[in-house]
């Protein structure tokens, strides 16, 4: 079997409504889409995080190293380009297109043998996951403490067993949204905060210190991603778990994140972080150090699909008893109109719970009306 050809597919779709983050607003959502043919009729999906109209053409110009190699190689692809392209890419675009390759080769093996990813990597300990809503972003209008109060108690009426507010717009704004969302959704549902890497340490400490007593589940990027000493301070200081890792890449960037104990919760993103080849081995590195592996997850049912396959095979967060703490999905519950819309069938929750797909590979099958629908058309 053979690589054949490498497609890159950018889609792109208008919001109803926009809403923003801590950084910026959004008006659109796109998605870049990985498909790998074989010589024996298999095509494999993947997906890039991070600008699709960037990482589009960094897979298109990888695509002459995969034609006519074997798609089962995907630990020998991944060394080959990772090392062809160290010098200038060992974060980033490069490992985001990487990542979106790799997802696609892990389900072509997939279909190849007829079982799910997860069967090739070393067999289920769950079938499914539960996710919690992330959401709760500013929109244009409103009061933010009173719409996203109601949006939170929404989330506990679909069954989420927690919520993640965007935080990041300054302590007060912060505070005042944080309480509302807490008293909205009771002393049982979880809370986190995610302040997108809008502060530094002093900022993230006097935040944090401000909402210990909202029991907070975790901080999530408190401090920019290349400043570990930053998320050191903030660790110390706050008895509030600290989360990040959505901008780190590799095994090798998580290497110090690890090894200098920086967070107490890793979120690579499957599409970003150098595909499931790579975020197995974060996986393994983080169980190694006791460190929580709660994936980042952003993008369409294809990121959703692969991160599940992973989180499949995820040890407990704590060790084997009874009642262990298992990884949870992120669920983004704002609005993308392509996400589920690429899915034959959708992945949905139901009741905060997701089933892992069982069909081979990533278990999902593509609907390519949708593909047309939102493509972005190349310029003549
Ligand atoms: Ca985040």
């Amino acid at each position: 079997m053979k690589i054949s050809a490498v497609r890159t597919h950018i889609l792109e779709a208008s919001l109803s409504q926009p809403f923003a983050y801590s950084r910026a607003w959004y008006s659109s959502r796109t998605a870049m889409l990985v498909e790998i043919e074989t010589d024996d009729g298999l095509t494999g999906w993947g997906e890039c995080y991070g600008p699709a109209r960037m990482t589009a053409p960094v897979v298109d110009a990888m695509a002459r190293w995969l034609i006519d190699q074997n798609p089962l190689h995907t630990e020998k692809i991944w060394q080959q380009i990772y090392a062809d392209l160290r010098d200038h890419g060992q974060k980033g675009l490069i490992i985001e297109a990487l990542s979106g390759i790799d997802i696609a080769l892990w389900d072509i093996k997939g279909k190849h043998f007829g079982v799910p990813v997860y069967d090739l990597l070393g067999g289920p300990l769950r079938n499914s996951v539960r996710a919690y809503a992330t959401g709760l972003y500013r929109r244009e209008g409103g009061n933010p403490p009173d719409y996203l109060a109601e949006e939170a108690a929404g989330y506990v009426r679909d069954g989420f067993h927690a919520v993640k507010l965007k935080v990041g717009f300054g302590i007060a704004d912060d505070l005042s949204a944080a309480r509302a969302v807490r008293e909205a959704i009771g002393p049982q549902t979880g809370l986190m905060i995610d302040a997108n890497h809008a502060y530094d340490a002093v900022a993230a400490i006097e935040l944090g210190r401000r909402l210990e007593t909202l029991d907070i589940s975790w901080f999530e990027e408190p401090v920019p991603p290349e400043d570990l000493d930053a998320y050191r301070r903030v660790k110390a200081a706050l008895s509030i778990p600290i989360a990040g890792g959505e901008c780190e890449f590799t095994r090798l960037g998580f290497r110090d994140v690890f090894t200098t104990r920086a967070l107490d919760i890793v979120q690579p993103d499957i599409c970003a972080a150098g595909g499931i080849s790579e975020c197995k081995k974060i996986a393994d590195m983080a169980a190694t150090f006791g460190i929580r592996y709660n994936p980042h997850v952003w993008g369409t049912g294809i990121g959703i699909a692969a991160s599940l396959q992973l989180m499949a095979t995820l040890p407990t967060h704590t060790p084997t008893s009874l009642s262990p703490l298992e990884p949870v999905l992120e669920l983004d519950q704002t609005e993308h109109p392509i996400r589920q819309a690429i899915l034959k069938t959708p992945l949905t929750h139901l009741s905060g719970a997701v089933k892992i797909p069982d069909g081979p590979g990533l278990g999902i099958e593509i609907n390519r009306d949708a593909l047309d629908a939102f493509r972005v058309r190349k310029a003549a």
